[in-house]
């Protein structure tokens, strides 16, 4: 198994900015009994995510700092923070009988692929043990391209491993005003073209749906790259969130709009047949119509 390469004496000073807090966690698999998610187990190697994507539904989680408990950190401080979970691969060994047969989903409150994964490999780690679960199958979600560190250990898994790449946007610009610390656009592509040239099943996760200029494009894009799938998902937003208003400031409001997601899914779908939408699990905010999107026709209808 592979260790952490780090010891951590002085988090802090290792990581500039970020506080990095590890604990050992009580407990490492999430039973998911919503058999719509299409799996039984979220696996999460961290707490926090260095990502701090501005529209991220887990900053309203009810979160602690590892000695801090009932002091839940600020919503606001999302991204500054991260705690690895040091004992995930021996949790996750100690429980292996339960995946028998199971889907387990990498990560649903984190990106397994932060940079502090470059450091700390615990997702790599919890691969290696899921390995060794021969009916056990594994999807992973990242929006960065550090996952190509693992692709001969993700090739070994064959047919039991889909990887989904989140790229929200077509757009760099876009990008760098929702998710300013996450990977560059190209990069996550051109790790989806790596990652199926290996002989990877890597789908395109187009979640949350931000501004796309140019479906056809993107679509015809996440197809040239190797896609073999592809799904959109609405943005959720939390009560009162501050993200609302980046949205407005930047006319972006119309993401929010049930139809124009529906159009960039109807796109996708002319590329990949079983492409998707999944509804966010609650908007809170009322978007304006889309001034590009007509009242009855789609935009994209009859393409
Ligand atoms: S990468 Fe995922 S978990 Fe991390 S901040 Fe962004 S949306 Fe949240």
């Amino acid at each position: 198994m592979t260790p952490p390469l780090l010891s951590l004496a002085h988090p802090r000073e290792l990581f500039h900015d970020l506080q990095v807090e590890p604990e050992d966690a009580r407990s490492i698999l999430r039973p998911q009994k919503d058999d719509r998610y299409g799996f039984g187990f979220a696996l999460s190697p961290y707490r926090g995510c260095e990502h701090g994507c501005r529209y991220c539904y887990v900053r309203d989680y009810p979160q602690a700092l590892p000695g801090e408990k009932g002091k839940p950190v600020d919503r606001s401080l999302w991204g500054t923070w991260a705690v690895p979970k040091l004992n995930a691969p021996e949790l996750l060994w100690n429980q292996r009988h339960r995946l028998h047969g199971q889907t387990v989903f990498l990560a649903s409150a984190t990106d397994p692929y932060q940079p502090l994964e470059r450091e700390f490999r615990l997702t790599r780690a919890c691969l290696e043990v899921l390995l060794k679960c021969p009916t056990t199958r594994v999807l992973v979600h990242t929006r960065s391209p550090l996952v190509l560190q693992d692709l001969e250990l993700l090739r070994a898994f064959g047919p039991r491993v889909r990887v989904g790449l989140s790229i929200p946007t077509d757009d760099d610009t876009v990008r760098q005003v929702v998710e300013p610390r996450s990977p560059p656009v190209p990069s996550r592509w051109a790790a989806m073209e790596r990652l199926a040239q290996a002989g990877i099943e890597v789908n395109l996760a187009v979640a949350p749906l931000m501004p796309v200029h140019n479906p056809v494009a993107f679509a015809r894009r996440a197809k040239d790259s190797g896609a073999s799938g592809a799904w959109v998902g609405g943005l959720r937003l939390l009560k009162d969130d501050p993200f609302y208003d980046v949205l407005a400031r930047n006319d972006w409001l119309f993401i929010l709009d049930a139809e124009y997601q529906e159009q960039v899914a109807g796109v996708l779908r002319e590329a990949f047949p079983r492409a998707r939408r999944r509804e966010a699990q609650e908007t809170r905010a009322v978007p304006p119509r889309h001034p590009l999107v007509p009242a009855q026709r789609g935009l994209f209808e009859g393409m």
